[in-house]
């Protein structure tokens, strides 16, 4: 090794560092749907390979979320965050309104789940998910203890702290007492470079993405693969139409109204929709998501250490979509049709809960039940709908990687026509 900051030169891999990192990541993703399809579930052997790259990532969420955020704040005014965390809210809001719509128009138009006959079993216990108050889901984003809330890795509470710690420190930078006005520019200064460290870190983990995602690919689709070719096809098909309609319609509008383009925008944040896909979790990608909003898209940190994080946590449009196609699915399975007011609920509850979902892998499936009883479909033991809810949940990985990759791309998506709206996008980035 020549130099330290260049992990492979001069060895035996050398041509492992040399190739483009992208090339690398997308060949292991090839190749890791051909191996995986072709060995079926005995690849499951190589799943701890996958899972060290989703620990190596989640190993570092935590503290860029506090590293940069507290920056992020303690670099512009109160009120300028106000109006950021408004807008973001909004966006994402309306924007997950619009992919349930879209969900159930593109479910409705291929009838999903129509022909899949299911039989009546017996009755038995519910299996449902209570909804929490809003009131108390409110009270929860303050921490009683901010260290529980780091070591629990409670999303929420840590940026709420941060962003109270960062706009107190801007305070004491302008202090006119000298020694707190030192101080603050001290901390300020490890911060930033804590938040520094965090991106040399990914830069590294990244390195090590090609062999994670190869595996991680290997064994959803060594499991899963053959499933999808079956009844399930037109559901997985309805579900990932919709994915890439909402992409091109909804965020390629909304990006080409704040003047960039949607090919571009994908070409800088491919790291991160590729590492959402494999590792199936917002909350881990958010490092690499981070890094390309930064690096590759020139957002400002004032913006995106805000908007990145919350969106990792309450933005999930692509859960949206793939709960509004499979509420469609096991209703028309069982032979009892959504109504329209049944599907404007849909509407309302699969907003709440997909805000609800956690960014974790498998999370919106889950979530889904609170939608299923809101429309007077309750997974109960025994119950048609638990049958077809269990066809679901059979092939939810293979689900599960489409809709991280949209709610990721989502997130990158309201970043930057926030930060465009604040003037915080250096343009410059995406001259070429
Ligand atoms: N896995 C998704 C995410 O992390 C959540 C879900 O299961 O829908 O964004």
């Amino acid at each position: 090794m020549s130099s330290t900051n260049s992990p492979g030169t001069g060895g035996m891999f050398d041509w492992y560092f040399k190739t483009n990192l992208l090339m690398r990541i997308l060949i292991g993703l090839i190749a890791g749907a051909v191996v995986g399809l072709i060995v079926g579930p005995p690849i499951q052997v190589i799943q701890p390979l996958g899972s060290l790259f989703v620990r190596l990532l989640q190993m570092i969420v935590v503290p860029v979320i506090f590293f940069t955020l507290v920056v992020g704040a303690a670099s512009v005014s109160p009120a300028r965050l106000g109006r950021i965390g408004v807008k973001t809210v909004l966006f994402y809001l309306v924007t997950s309104a619009v992919a349930i719509l879209l969900g159930l128009i593109v479910g409705n138009v291929l009838r999903v789940g129509t022909g899949v006959d299911i039989a009546v079993v017996e009755e038995g216990r519910a299996l449902e998910v209570e909804a929490p108050s809003l009131v108390e889901t409110l009270l929860q984003i303050v921490p009683t203890n901010p260290f529980q809330a780091f070591t629990e890795g409670a999303v929420l509470q840590i940026i709420f702290f941060a962003i109270v710690f960062g706009i107190s420190l801007s305070y004491l930078q302008i202090s006119d007492t000298e020694r707190l006005k030192s101080a603050a520019d001290i901390l300020f200064r490890f911060f930033d470079g804590g938040a520094e460290i965090m991106f040399k870190i990914v830069r590294g983990v990244l390195q090590y993405a090609p062999i994670g995602v190869f595996a991680l690919i290997a064994v959803v689709f060594g499991t899963q693969g053959a499933e999808v070719v079956g009844p399930l096809a037109l559901v997985t098909f309805a579900v990932y139409l919709a994915l890439v309609l909402h992409l091109l319609i909804v965020y390629g509008g909304i990006l080409r109204i704040y003047g960039f383009g949607l090919p571009k925008f994908i070409r800088r944040g491919r790291e991160a929709m590729v590492t959402a896909f494999v590792s199936r979790s917002s909350g881990g990608t958010l490092p690499v998501t981070m890094r390309n909003v930064s690096e590759g898209m020139g957002v400002g940190r004032p913006t995106y250490s805000f908007s990145l994080p919350l969106g990792a946590t309450i933005n999930m449009d692509g859960t949206a979509i793939y709960m509004a196609v499979c509420v469609l699915f096991i209703a028309n399975a069982i032979g009892m049709p959504l109504t329209i007011a049944q599907q404007m609920m849909v509407v309302i509850t699969a907003v709440l809960a997909s805000i609800g979902t956690a960014g974790v892998p498998g999370a919106g499936a889950i979530m889904l039940l609170m939608v299923l009883s809101a429309v007077g479909l309750p997974v109960t033991e025994g119950t048609p709908q638990a049958l077809a809810y269990a066809m679901i949940l059979g092939i939810d990985a293979i689900l599960d990687m489409g809709r991280t990759g949209l709610n990721v791309t989502g997130d990158m998506a309201v970043t930057n026509c926030v930060a465009k709206s604040e003037n915080d996008v250096d343009l410059s980035y995406w001259k070429d």
